[in-house]
């Protein structure tokens, strides 16, 4: 581990229920290099800290840090922020998974992009790239989903896994990347023009319909 050069993370501290804090740390895709795994781990020795968790996020959660010491254990990380960026969720996807019909990873990169580009919107927005129908980043019921066939993607907006669990209107199939993006932003639009200020896209598509969807979008 000498050899290993420790990387400077960001941070987000979150109150937990018994009042010690856990500090959020954004991963690109949920990929963690030896250097990001270094810091965490000196700074959980430092602080005699237990616990580190996987979110289903695809973020790092450092748990149970009592709040005198928050300043302190993100300074060890890094830096702090107040709010996490949005991130998009990724399955491993084509060139490793062998059941990979499509690039996952890259897509999920160029989907982050148009949702950066694209705000600022109502509510928060989950997405997810599954490289093939096993859907294993859950893009049945996120915001945005896409899915790889073997003839290109298939587009569901509006899924949601929260309190009124929705599977995504399917509102493209098999597009090539810049028609599934393209097709993505015109479903913003029509969250962005329609949507209430803290309104999912879900709750959207119920109170005005799958068919207001599909019209907006075709
Ligand atoms: S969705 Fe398909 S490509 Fe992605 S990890 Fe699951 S099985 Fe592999």
């Amino acid at each position: 581990m000498d050899n290993i050069v420790a990387e400077a993370l960001t941070a987000m501290p979150v109150e937990r229920k018994d009042g010690t804090y856990a500090l959020r740390i954004p991963l690109a895709q949920g990929q963690c290099t030896p250097g990001m795994m270094k810091t965490v781990m000196e700074t959980m020795a430092k602080f005699s800290l237990t616990s580190v968790r996987v979110t289903t996020g695809q973020r790092l959660n450092l748990e149970g840090i009592p709040k005198d010491k928050v300043d302190e254990v993100i300074a060890s990380l890094g830096t702090k922020v107040d709010k996490v960026p949005p991130t998009v969720g990724v399955c491993t996807g084509a060139g490793v998974c062998k059941y990979g019909v499509q690039d996952s990873r890259g897509m999920g990169k160029k989907l982050l992009e148009v949702i950066k580009a694209n705000g600022p919107y109502p509510f928060k927005i989950k997405s997810g790239v599954s490289g093939c129908k096993m859907v294993c980043a859950f893009s049945n019921v996120r915001d945005i989903g896409l899915v790889g066939t073997p003839k290109g993607w298939d587009v569901l907006f509006g899924g949601g896994a929260a309190r009124n669990v929705r599977a995504g209107v399917k509102i493209g199939t098999k597009l090539g990347d810049d028609e599934a993006l393209a097709l993505i932003e015109k479903a913003l639009d029509f969250y962005k023009e329609n949507g209430r200020k803290r309104e999912r896209i879900s709750g959207l598509v119920d109170r005005l319909g799958e068919e207001a969807l599909l019209e907006a979008t075709k």
